[in-house]
């Protein structure tokens, strides 16, 4: 914050708080964008919030590492945190209030209610991580219920948490609007993502194969080939290349259904996931055949 400038930013930590800010935005008649986070925060989060903010009468940013949504022998516990960071990066925007509740705010009892959206989930990284997209809904579940965002915002980093959010609000009839944003990538490519922190020198420069791979495949669509199984091993090829990879998968799917596609008819999305050293990094983008609108 600039000396003298006037911190507007609320930052609240419990339910109670949220409630009464979210009921005192209700009885002024304002929409909330919302903008659901794990923190750690860069560019691509705060072009979520940007698009809120130019949106919305009203940004709200929850900012909570969600156990339910990590695996046992998963990153959870050296997930990076920085509270003190993040709310600097987000008074830029502005936004108007944080929600970053403790785990036992959020978590006061053991969870036995779970939200499992079917098929979507199934594939990709649903299949490496059991239970993750179930650990996802459940806990966007709660924060569509404690937060009531007029529309909420997700990147296309995260395909198919973003179908699989699509596809809840849809079955489950939530009164909101979905709005997925563009994936923000550095200079060279690679996709933002909190993990990439996790990084050596070494491995930042080899974790650019993603989209290396994924843009192979994505030219090879555009040129023409309609076999999936061509394009999946094109991308494999260049991720497979990079010795300090080992790719987790790759893969042609429906853009929404995120179901595996054999003929490329339409547009479809293109996926990897990769270890780089011993981070998780994932990607995609969507692929367009010639002659399709
Ligand atoms: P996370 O904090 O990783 O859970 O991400 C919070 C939100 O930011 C999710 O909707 C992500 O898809 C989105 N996000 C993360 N990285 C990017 C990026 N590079 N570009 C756009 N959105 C992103």
């Amino acid at each position: 914050m600039a000396p003298g400038e006037a911190d507007t930013l609320e930052l609240v930590t419990t339910i109670p708080e949220l409630r009464s800010l979210r009921r005192a935005w209700r009885a002024a008649g304002l929409s909330v964008g919302v903008v659901p986070t794990m923190g750690a925060l860069h560019e691509g989060h705060l072009s979520l919030c940007r698009r809120a903010r130019a949106e919305n009468d009203r940004v709200l940013v929850t900012i909570f590492v969600n156990p339910l949504q990590f695996g046992p022998n998963e990153d959870f516990t050296r997930y990076p945190r920085d509270l003190e960071g993040d709310l600097r990066l987000l008074r830029g925007v502005p936004v108007d209030a944080v929600f970053s509740p403790g785990t036992e705010e959020m978590y006061p009892r053991p969870n036995w209610a779970s939200v499992e959206v079917a098929h979507v989930s199934e594939g990709l990284c649903g299949a490496f991580r059991p239970g993750h997209f179930r650990g996802v809904a459940t806990v966007v579940t709660k924060l569509f219920h404690l937060t009531e965002p007029t529309r909420a915002y997700f990147g296309q980093k995260d395909a198919q948490q973003l179908a699989v959010i699509r596809r809840m609000v849809a079955d489950l009839n939530f009164d909101l609007e979905v709005v997925g944003c563009p994936t923000v990538r550095e200079p060279d490519g690679l996709a933002m993502s909190s993990r990439n922190r996790y990084l050596s020198a070494a491995e930042r420069k080899a974790a650019t194969c993603l989209i290396r791979g994924l843009r192979a495949g994505e030219r090879m669509v555009a040129g023409g080939e309609r076999d999936a199984a061509a394009v999946r091993a094109a991308i494999t090829e260049v991720i497979e290349a990079e010795p300090l990879a080992r790719l987790q998968y790759a893969a042609v799917v429906h853009p929404e259904t995120m179901a595996e596609v054999r003929k490329i008819h339409g547009k479809v999305l293109l996926a990897a996931a990769a270890h780089v050293g011993s981070t998780r990094l994932i990607d995609n983008l969507e692929a367009t055949p010639p002659g399709t609108a």
